[in-house]
């Protein structure tokens, strides 16, 4: 056997072990270190000569598929080597262990996370929700020196690889994004783009939730709140009893049985929205998730499932060939997530009444706008703390909380944003996923007429974009599925056509 298909299979049988073991933590099954298997994966691909060996292949194979997959596993191995440092992946496997293990207390009253967060979507009182939404703040404490060393560990890293060095990178964000397939300079690009075309909707917004509340100052735990008072639709059309049913009765209307699928869904409290594990791809897909009635949650599973869809799609024989690149899954995920808020899927699978819609479709802009430029805060974050790890970060963070939301942060907070930690230079995925979504979106319209209710639209995303896996770049993918280049336009005209 060839060492890159040795490889190929080391990497699927452990990635099924220590998916499994993740899932397994989660749930409460079993309490796994976790750092026993990044110290495998660590021992395994930080093997000397092997990312040259990928390199030499992703050069000089003469078969295309094979020259792929060394492209591919020498991206991964390029990761690793900043990923599975042992001081790097100690210190993040220590933050996540504390937050699965955190239990918030508002009002002196311990509670999960999903109930602070209902708290301060929905709660009357201005100083309920204030301190719902400062509860991490222990978090934020414990974290911040520990992020730090963490910013600055990656930065000295990405230095010292020789890789790294040729390529001249000065810091984590710009290797990690050249990895990505979305050099530092695109991404700023796209950013200021889109700050500016939100500019006026958003202070619009500011305007109008500041008179609703009737308070001088916004703060920041009444913006959701504010949100979810105008913009969102009323509980009672989306019980949580009806999430597993309705998103079933959806996955029919493409044609596709959902119970054919093997995709396992469990509700369970965990310290994000939702999480999809792909413990063997195509064929164990799991999601899991805490939600209550409201129609976010249909967009939390429905964001989630596309990502297991995506997964139960893929035919690949080489697991390398089996992954994808952050914003290209979390935009295959969007698709889906992006359906419970279409008119017309309001109107087919619930019982709104259209005015109730209408007003939605106006109103949902501003949540949608409001989503956009949090990611940018958080990832404009991540680009400056790791150029500038010695700064003062609180007054970083509260300078982007200014300029991009007009609000305050309530007080020294960086570090309580612990995602950017566990997951680092991943946030800015969460903005490229709507300019996928709404691109995907704009050309089926053209091709089919439509987006629900048709095989042929699943069919065509399930083999233009699902089966190859990482078989070509995801820029590329997005470019040939969709006949145009990727990038902002469809979002923002999405935007500019509301009233
Ligand atoms: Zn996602």
């Amino acid at each position: 056997m060839k060492k890159i298909d040795v490889i190929d299979r080391w990497l699927e049988g452990h990635s099924e072990k220590a998916g499994l073991a993740c899932y397994e933590k989660y749930v409460g099954i079993k309490d796994w270190d976790m750092n026993r298997f990044d110290e495998e994966r660590r021992e395994r691909l930080l093997e000397p000569g092997l990312l040259e060996y990928s390199q030499k292949i992703a050069e000089s194979s003469p078969d295309p598929v094979e020259k792929r997959r060394g492209e591919v596993l020498s991206r991964l191995l390029s990761r690793a080597y900043i990923d599975l440092d042992k001081d790097v992946y100690g210190r993040r496997n220590g933050i996540e262990e504390i937050l699965m293990k955190f239990r918030p207390k508002v009002a002196g009253k311990e509670m999960g996370r999903t109930e602070v967060r209902e708290l301060m979507r929905k709660d009357e009182d201005r100083d309920m929700r204030r301190e719902a939404y400062l509860s991490d703040n222990p978090l934020g404490e414990l974290f911040k020196d520990e992020g730090i060393r963490l910013f600055l560990r990656r930065n000295e890293l990405v230095r010292r690889i020789p890789w790294t060095r040729k390529l001249g990178f000065e810091n984590y964000p710009e290797c990690i994004l050249n990895l990505l397939g979305i050099p530092l300079t695109r991404l700023l690009s796209i950013f200021k783009k889109t700050k500016e075309e939100t500019e006026k909707y958003y202070s619009d917004f500011i305007e109008f939730a500041r008179e609703e509340l009737g308070v001088k100052e916004l703060m920041p735990w009444d913006i959701p709140y504010i949100l979810q008072k105008t913009v969102s639709l009323p509980d009672k059309y989306f019980p949580r009893d009806n999430l597993i049913p309705s998103l079933k009765k959806t996955v029919e209307s493409f044609g596709k049985d959902f119970d054919a699928l093997n995709i396992n869904i469990r509700f369970v409290d965990i310290p994000y929205g939702g999480l999809c594990f792909g413990i063997r791809i195509p064929d164990d897909m799991r999601i899991l998730l805490n939600p209550r009635d409201g129609h976010r949650w249909y967009g939390t599973i429905f964001h989630e499932f596309g990502h297991a869809l995506q997964g139960a799609s893929i035919r690949q024989d080489s697991f390398i060939l089996k992954g994808s690149e952050g914003p290209f899954s979390e935009g295959m995920a969007d698709v889906w997530g992006g359906l419970p808020s279409l008119p017309e899927w309001l109107e087919s699978f619930t019982g709104i009444p259209h005015p109730e819609i209408d007003r939605f479709m106006k109103a949902r802009i501003f949540d949608l706008i409001y989503g956009i430029r949090s990611i940018m805060v958080w990832s404009n974050f991540e680009i400056e703390a790791y150029k500038n790890p010695d700064s003062d970060l609180d007054e970083v963070w509260n300078r982007l909380m200014r300029e991009y939301l007009l609000i305050d942060s309530a007080g020294k907070r960086w570090a309580s944003n612990y995602f950017i930690l566990t997951y680092p230079m991943y946030a800015q995925n969460y903005l490229l996923s709507p300019m996928i979504k709404e691109q995907v979106y704009a050309f089926l319209r053209r091709k089919f007429g439509g987006l629900l209710g048709s095989p042929d639209v699943l069919n065509y995303i399930t083999e233009n974009l699902y089966a190859d896996g990482c078989l070509f770049p995801w820029t590329e993918k997005i470019e040939k599925a969709t006949e145009k280049p990727f990038g902002p336009d469809d979002l923002i005209r999405v935007i500019e056509s509301l009233p």
